[in-house]
């Protein structure tokens, strides 16, 4: 998705089709699932600037985005956007649907991601932490993935997804491992508690 590049509706759809497909394929697709909540909803009018979270979802509903009827737990993909700030040129449609999916995951189950323990031994910091954490190059799976923890995970989430859980033979830290890991078990914890309250 580039500055000034024009995003169609039908895009969109297709991407959205592919990525929920990977969704399946990773156990986080089915009709009781909370992701299916997450509307995709694609405007076409102009924004300024790609919002944060890289955007999109609107994890903080700010007062402007009240007003202007964005709400939180949904994915916003502007038909195109006219400014791009420093590392906001991001990759391909799919890609920003992978990661955002990984946004509107910590929405919809924050007992797992963003109150979990766990979360801050492997990611450095609380989901919500707004500073970046220092670790070598190698922990990171992207350039944007060390801006700070929540972009960190919805950025091994995308790869994770893109792979379809499959860890690439290129990735030996101990630490990026352990954030693919923990992607796992969020899954499985997931899995286990929904299945538990369908009984
Ligand atoms: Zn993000």
């Amino acid at each position: 998705m580039k500055k000034g590049k024009i995003v169609s509706l039908k895009q969109t759809t297709e991407a959205c089709y592919q990525v929920q497909k990977e969704l399946y394929t990773i156990g986080l697709w089915y009709e009781n699932s909370k992701l299916v909540e997450a509307d995709i909803i694609w405007f076409p009018y102009p924004i300024i600037t790609v919002p944060d979270a890289a955007g999109f979802v609107f994890p903080n509903t700010t007062l402007l985005h009240k007003i202007l009827g964005y709400k939180p737990g949904h994915i916003y993909i502007p038909k195109y956007v006219v400014m791009q700030l420093f590392k906001q040129e991001r990759g391909s449609l799919r890609d920003i649907l992978r990661h955002e999916y990984a946004h509107v995951l910590a929405h919809y189950y924050p007992e797992f991601i963003v109150d979990n323990e766990e979360f801050e031994k492997v990611f450095g910091g609380a989901y919500y932490d707004m500073q970046s954490i220092a670790m070598e190059d190698a922990a990171y799976i992207t350039d944007y993935a060390r801006k700070i923890p929540m972009e960190d995970f919805a950025e091994t989430f995308m790869v994770y997804l893109r792979r379809k859980g499959v860890l690439p033979d290129g990735i030996k830290n101990r630490k990026l491992k352990k954030k693919w890991n923990f992607i796992t078990k969020t899954i499985r914890q997931i899995q286990r508690n929904e299945y538990s309250e369908q009984k």
